[in-house]
């Protein structure tokens, strides 16, 4: 498995619901080893943007490229192939399976697609089953969830929920990674832990697009900030000149 992470490049991306435009030609970079802020007021298109990126809607005009290649308009699938890996707003965990079963899903989820190989069992498929089984492992450490592997999810507290939705992107191989609000409803401490996982994926050479709108946690984090209002980007640079920004304390005031 190559190490690393790749270039994504939004240019010009508009988004149409009807007559919503959730996005209108929205264009950001975010690079391999930074983190880079998502912000905006609520509704102003920020897990859209996702949504966009990661197939889940073909964006009504503009270019989505990944490592240089093209990837607008491909199906949630290919995205993920292509090692592009979201997290959701709501934890979409399989709440009855434990913390190591759903992590254990997220690197399946490649290992399905290698086919033949892993459906007859043939020693290169095992040799991959149990490096994720390793993987597993790794993850569950790094995101501090060894204590917790066996525990169902639903009997887990939502700050241990989320630190697992997080795990398990990791365990799908990202080269490009978009946490949608992934410190939302933490603890102060649960927040801590995150950031050094983030801080461990950007080491990785992960490509991190961070929504949230913690500025103490985004200050200590993030070297990139872009901020959206109403589908446009009216901010972009880093976080001290926006929190000075006379057009994003306007929009916060709107709000
Ligand atoms: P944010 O994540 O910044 O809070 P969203 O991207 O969720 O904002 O939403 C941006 C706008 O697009 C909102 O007005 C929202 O209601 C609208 N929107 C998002 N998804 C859909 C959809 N599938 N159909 C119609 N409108 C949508
Ligand atoms: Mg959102």
């Amino acid at each position: 498995r190559e190490a690393g992470g790749g270039s994504l490049e939004v240019e010009a991306v508009t988004m149409r619901f009807g007559g919503l435009v959730a996005l209108d030609e929205v264009s950001l970079r975010v690079e391999p080893g930074r983190i880079t802020a998502l912000v905006g007021p609520n509704g102003s298109g920020k897990s859209t943007l996702v949504n966009v990126v990661c197939g889940l809607y073909r964006p009504s005009a503009g270019r989505i490229a990944f490592e240089g290649r093209d990837v607008t308009g491909l199906s949630d699938h290919r995205i993920a192939l292509a090692r592009i890996v979201r997290t959701f707003q709501d934890p979409r965990l399989v709440p009855h399976f434990t913390v190591r079963e759903n992590l254990l899903l997220g690197a399946h989820r490649l290992l399905r697609h290698s086919g033949v190989a892993a459906a007859l069992a043939l020693p290169s498929a095992l040799e991959e089953e149990a490096r994720q089984l390793a993987a597993v492992e790794a993850v569950l450490a790094l995101t501090d969830l060894t204590a917790v592997a066996d525990r169902t999810v639903s009997t887990l507290p939502y700050g241990t929920r989320r630190m697992a939705e997080v795990g398990r992107a990791l365990l799908a191989q990202p080269r490009a990674i978009l946490l949608d609000e992934p410190a939302a409803g933490l603890s102060e401490a649960e927040m801590e832990r995150l950031a050094q996982v983030i801080r461990d994926m950007k080491a990785m050479g992960l490509a991190i697009l961070l929504i949230d709108h913690h500025m103490d946690f985004l200050a200590e984090l993030v070297d990139d900030v872009v901020v959206l209002d109403s589908g446009r980007v009216i901010y972009r640079g880093d976080i001290s000149g926006m929190r000075r920004d006379p057009g994003v304390i306007a929009a916060y005031l709107g709000d």
